[in-house]
């Protein structure tokens, strides 16, 4: 994070669970009820909460990171920030999707759009991300070319719906990616690793095309080419977190059974180190719950 993280602090921001008290303003909810929470905490008054632009709040925090999460056995939260779980998903099934899966749905269908028969480029298919966007693509009409650095991992994305699999350990990637799009290049692109992957991006995006960004694990900072960008009519579109609306989405499309779960472990709480050890690894494919007793 950017910002410095004030310790001590319980992370986790993908939490779904049953409410055990509310507060005793709170009308819409009871004890009981299932439920998801919007991890990007907002105001519900400024400017951007007023247009439904909840993740860009001016007084917006993140919840595991400046408000203590969820691993734990109770979190509070406030009554604004959760979202009904559909009746046939359970706990572990909606924490897999909260997130990333929001992320992507946030990406695909609010700062970009899918039309049936584009070519979407989802980076890393095995991440939270590409996982959950190879599939909203899929659902939404789009030929999908996915990425990952291993065959096992490759073999995970067209598992979860991609057409094509490029191998991200060979230097020109993007080529392959023209190469499979008849060298015209793919319109959107579901981008969240930043760097040089961002630059390598534009390399194969179609004229017209759109990137869509949330994350720059792999750097910050990029060189951009403004020419081929204006000449090409290209967009880098930004995106951050999500609103209640595209957790409600993905749980929707989860319980249609639309978006398959990439669960792949469940830790209990007290093994939560080692559910971080799994992903710092590299070892997981898809998601890690970490589930209390
Ligand atoms: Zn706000």
């Amino acid at each position: 994070m950017p910002a410095p993280v004030q310790l001590p602090r319980i992370p986790g921001g993908e939490i779904s669970g049953e409410i055990l008290s509310v507060g005793s303003a709170v009308a819409n909810w009871k004890i009981g009820d299932r439920v998801a929470v919007q991890s990007n905490l907002f105001c519900g008054r400024c400017e951007f909460c007023l247009r439904g632009q909840e993740s860009i709040c001016l007084r917006g925090k993140l919840l595991g990171v400046q408000e203590d999460g969820g691993f734990a056995e109770q979190v509070g939260v406030p009554a604004t920030s959760l979202v009904r779980l559909p009746a046939n998903l359970d706990f572990a099934a909606s924490a897999g999707r909260t997130l990333a899966g929001s992320t992507a749905m946030h990406m695909l269908t609010q700062r970009a759009s899918v039309k049936p028969g584009d070519w979407v480029l989802a980076m890393g298919g095995t991440s939270g991300v590409g996982s959950v966007a190879i599939q909203i693509a899929k659902q939404l009409g789009a030929h999908v070319i996915s990425t990952g650095s291993t065959e096992e991992k490759r073999a995970f994305a067209r598992g979860l719906g991609a057409d094509h699999v490029v191998d991200t350990t060979k230097k020109d990637w993007a080529a392959d990616v023209r190469e499979i799009t008849g060298k015209r290049g793919v319109d959107l692109i579901v981008e969240h690793i930043g760097g040089d992957v961002l630059l390598q991006c534009f390399n194969c995006l179609a004229r017209g095309g759109t990137i869509v960004t949330c994350g720059a694990t792999a750097g910050r900072e990029v060189q951009l080419k403004l020419w081929p960008l204006f000449v090409k009519e290209q967009k880098l579109v930004g995106s951050y977190g999500r609103s209640r609306a595209d957790i409600q989405a993905v749980l929707e499309w989860a319980a249609a059974g639309k978006i398959k779960a990439a669960t792949t472990e469940i830790f209990s709480l007290e093994k939560t180190a080692e559910a971080f050890a799994a992903l710092r690894g590299r070892r997981v494919m898809g998601k890690v719950i970490v589930q209390p007793n």
